[in-house]
């Protein structure tokens, strides 16, 4: 049975820097009610209430964004369900802090407490599989990664050095990117210096608003199967669990972005304002009018068409700054989260099962065949 479930959606909102503390005295445009998941908006005339599923604020911690948003959706990709979690928000506003940890941070930072979401769900996953592998002998996992970053609408591999993939479509395998690099990695320890390769990669650019500011949207995956021999009988498993930290949502001044920063800003809006706009049909959807959801107008959404609207557990973390300088993007954000609550998706189990190994051995034999027919 498809679990009806909507998209969940968290706000996070980060520590002031020290230019929001001494330029604008640390003034704040929001309150946050972490008892009853309320941002409050101090605008005018009214302030405006924004009620979410998970509310953190300046003191939430690492691991207690990982307890709440990561494990859940993790353990659900070890049963079979497909997981996504997003951060989306302007530059500067927390995703890759959220998704990663700190830019201090490297391959060697195993244990550290700053770690975000992508390491400690890697880790969790490895330690996961360890414990079950243990109390069930007949159990066996593989584990793949990929790694890839939208930039101008072209997708590139960061693993490898191969540039303008492309996304495709296939009843079988659903939506994948072809030739893109998928490593099977057997520890954490292995899957982190996969991803720090991988960083090492990114496009990063300067704007006037943050020195490193990222221009790209990174795609980090991983393709879960498992097979579990019960009474003669094998139970499949798979599932594929995308952690994305989004491009800037913030809108581009042509004043302060030329040449090709404009470009990118196009291109960049062009993935974010599809996915705003499939986010509004699937709303539309969900109040039940008749829409046609255009997922393949970004790369970005038609890769991740089960995340939205499909075969997902989705979350999607939205990172605010309080500070009253930000309050513009900040409303924007707010609200692109408010809309993002009303998505509908139904997630089942991607689960098979097969008589015997014979049976196994056969259906591969008949999907060779079938492949040679093809060349
Ligand atoms: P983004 O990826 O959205 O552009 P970053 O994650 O790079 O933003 O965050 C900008 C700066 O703020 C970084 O120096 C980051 O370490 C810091 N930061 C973000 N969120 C937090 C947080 N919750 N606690 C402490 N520092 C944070
Ligand atoms: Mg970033």
């Amino acid at each position: 049975m498809p679990e009806n479930d909507n998209v969940k959606v968290a706000v996070r909102v980060r520590p002031q820097n020290t230019k929001e503390r001494e330029d604008f005295s640390g003034n704040r445009c929001l309150e946050v009610d972490i008892s009853s998941n309320k941002i409050t908006l101090d605008s005018k005339p009214t302030p405006k209430p924004f009620i979410y599923d998970f509310v953190g604020d300046e003191d939430i911690t690492q691991e207690e964004i990982f307890e709440v948003i990561g494990m859940p959706i993790a353990s659900s990709c070890l049963a079979g369900y497909n997981g996504t979690i997003f951060a989306y928000g302007q530059t500067g506003a927390g995703k890759t802090f959220t998704i990663l940890g700190p830019s201090t941070l490297d391959v060697n930072d195993i244990e550290s407490t700053q770690r975000g979401l992508l390491p400690r769900s890697i880790e969790f996953i490895f330690s996961s599989v360890k414990k079950e592998i243990k109390r069930c002998s007949g159990l066996e996992f593989l584990i793949k990664c990929s790694f890839l970053e939208i930039y101008n609408e072209q997708i590139n591999d960061l693993l490898s050095d191969q540039k303008n993939l492309q996304v495709r479509e296939d009843v079988k395998k659903g939506v994948y990117v072809d030739n893109l690099q998928q490593e099977t990695v057997a520890n954490y320890e292995e899957t982190l210096e996969l991803l720090y390769k991988g960083i090492r990669n990114r496009h990063v650019g300067a704007t006037s608003m943050n020195k490193e500011s990222s221009r790209s949207h990174s795609v980090f995956t991983l393709a879960i199967e498992s097979k579990e021999k019960q009474d003669n009988v094998w139970n499949l498993r798979s599932s594929l669990f995308h952690l994305i930290d989004l491009a800037g949502s913030e809108r581009q001044k042509s004043t302060e972005t030329m040449g090709e920063r404009l470009k990118e800003a196009g291109m960049i809006n062009k993935s974010l304002s599809v996915l705003g706009n499939v986010i509004n049909s699937l709303v539309d959807i969900s109040e039940g009018k008749n829409r046609h959801v255009h997922y393949r107008d970004s790369k970005l959404t038609f890769l991740l068409k089960d995340s939205l609207g499909g075969n997902s557990k989705t979350c999607i973390i939205a990172n605010v700054s309080s500070s009253s300088a930000a309050y513009g993007e900040t409303l924007s954000t707010l609200r692109f989260a408010e809309r993002a609550k009303m998505v509908k998706n139904s997630a089942i189990a991607n689960v098979d099962t097969l008589g015997t190994i014979t049976e196994l051995r056969e259906e591969i034999k008949k999907l060779q065949l079938k492949l040679k027919e093809a060349k």
